[in-house]
């Protein structure tokens, strides 16, 4: 028997919020991925049709969890969030830590604990779909700011990506293609994949669309934070031939908060 496929829609919420809908055609069974705002959420399940029994929450920051009241009492949606983020979030109906397993209808997620945003951050690894929710842990070509812990945890929590296979889909929180691209261009220059991609970036935003999802095989090949093990990217911020990639890491996203 072949896995399902989910059926997805993305679309903005609050200025640079994405929000996500993954829905299970077998069962109808159907998740957002965090609330950023209620109104979209609300429209984009009237508008495709479907029935919201989920609500899987990245993280406690508002702009992800701020729309969960009142989805949850139009639609009695269950919430799961990650235990770490305590009271946080609310409306709570389950929580989770690394290694739990979440069920939308017959989609099964595994949880990952990928702290450095912030502490509780989780990333929910549908991987019989090759679908990965990253919240603001990976962005397309980029990665979240570091609030609650040493550049070296984000790192480690972006290693765990490596491995995945290159037409893994990974869905990230925030749209910030453009800046990150520009930052990407700065950082790694002589990369030819990168500038492709960059001007690919400058395209869909012309046309109103944003470069989400991407894959993993597209950000190992451009994104300078998933790169940080590689040559370039050591060369790009000064520092000697065989740095650790933590430290590399750690030099790209300081460069970056200032960029
Ligand atoms: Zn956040």
């Amino acid at each position: 028997m072949s896995a399902p496929k989910p059926e997805i829609r993305t679309f903005l919420c609050r200025s640079d919020n994405i929000g996500v809908l993954i829905r299970d055609p077998a069962t109808g069974a159907c998740a957002a991925i965090d609330v950023p705002e209620a109104g979209p959420v609300l429209a984009a399940l009237d508008e495709a049709g479907w029935t919201l029994t989920d609500i899987l929450v990245t993280h406690r920051h508002g702009d992800h969890v701020e729309g969960i009241p009142e989805v949850k009492r139009r639609t009695g949606a269950r919430v799961t969030a990650p235990l770490k983020a305590g009271d946080a979030v609310p409306d709570v109906d389950a929580t989770v830590a690394e290694g739990d397993v979440v069920r939308v209808g017959d989609l099964v997620a595994r949880v990952w604990e990928t702290p450095g945003h912030c502490a509780d951050h989780v990333t929910y690894w549908f991987e019989a779909a090759g679908v990965i929710f990253a919240g603001d842990t990976l962005f397309t070509l980029g990665c979240g700011r570091v609030m609650e812990a040493e550049p070296a945890t984000l790192w480690r929590s972006l290693e765990r990506f490596l491995p995945l296979p290159d037409e893994t889909q990974v869905y990230s929180g925030h749209d910030y293609v453009l800046s990150n691209a520009r930052f990407a261009l700065a950082a790694e220059p002589g990369n030819a994949a990168l500038a492709a991609r960059a001007a690919e970036a400058e395209r869909a935003r012309a046309e109103g669309r944003f470069l989400i999802p991407t894959t993993l095989g597209a950000e190992r090949a451009t994104n300078p934070f998933l790169r940080a093990g590689e040559p370039s990217l050591t060369q790009g911020v000064d520092l000697a031939p065989g740095t650790q990639p933590s430290v590399v890491f750690a030099a790209l996203r300081a460069w970056k908060n200032r960029f």
